[in-house]
């Protein structure tokens, strides 16, 4: 997709046989957005996911984002292969001000891409002790991508990784996680021994979750931390 030509300027130009750039443009604000029929279909599209597929499930989605920018594309602007179910995190970048021309900037398609982005792991963390009494433990999350993989694959990961600032969302939402779990091993689970609770938390990161979900791989680092699972807290 990056290698789409973005538009002319001029909105006379025709980006279809008979429709112009200014016309193609007022196809999703005026058309989709702003007809009462238009509306019943952006909602319907809205309502295809619950959790937005930009951010690993993160947020809850909450409109439509345009995966080729609207401004640069408009003749993609109500083509449903180009509309994404988004939060809000994801939806308020900085898309309106650019679009790749090279592949290895452009950002994983949610529903179109290469099956290795969904299928693979490539998110990882590790579990850094602090000496915060309160949080004693914290991940850190980073993309580390299959050595197979090409060197252009592994860039847009990356990209993704950091446009949709997975590392320090999906990090909030393990260390709430992880104070649950810490005050589990102090109380209900303080009997287990090293083994047994790595166990456990092998367990837990086996949950039926996308293998790159911020809970599964929060779990798999827990679980090959030794420190983490010999310390009764
Ligand atoms: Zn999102």
């Amino acid at each position: 997709m990056y290698s789409f030509a973005a538009n002319h300027n001029d909105d006379n130009h025709l980006v279809y046989s008979k429709i112009t750039k200014g016309e193609a443009k007022d196809l999703y604000d005026k058309g989709l957005l702003g007809r009462k029929e238009g509306k019943v279909i952006y909602d319907k599209l809205v309502s295809q996911a619950i959790k937005c597929p930009y951010c690993g499930e993160i947020g809850f989605v909450a409109s439509l984002d345009h995966y080729l920018p609207k401004s640069f594309f408009p003749q993609f602007s109500i083509l449903p292969y180009n509309l994404i179910p988004s939060c809000r995190d994801c939806n308020s970048g900085s898309k309106g001000s650019g679009y790749p021309i090279q592949e290895e900037e452009q950002i994983i398609h949610p529903y179109f891409d290469k099956p290795i982005f969904f299928e693979d792991q490539w998110i990882y963390a590790d579990v850094i002790t602090s000496i915060n009494q309160e949080d004693p433990y914290v991940l850190k999350y980073y993309v580390s991508c299959p050595d197979g993989w090409n060197d252009i694959d592994k860039r847009r990961a990356k990209k993704h990784f950091d446009k949709f600032k997975i590392a320090k969302r999906y990090a909030i939402n393990a260390s709430e996680e992880l104070s649950i779990v810490v005050d589990a091993r102090k109380n209900t689970l303080k009997n287990l021994s090293e083994l047994d609770y790595q166990s456990y938390l092998i367990e837990q990161s086996g949950i039926h979750l996308h293998i790159n979900h911020w809970r599964k791989v929060m779990y798999q680092a827990l679980a090959n931390n030794t420190i983490f699972c010999a310390s009764k807290i």
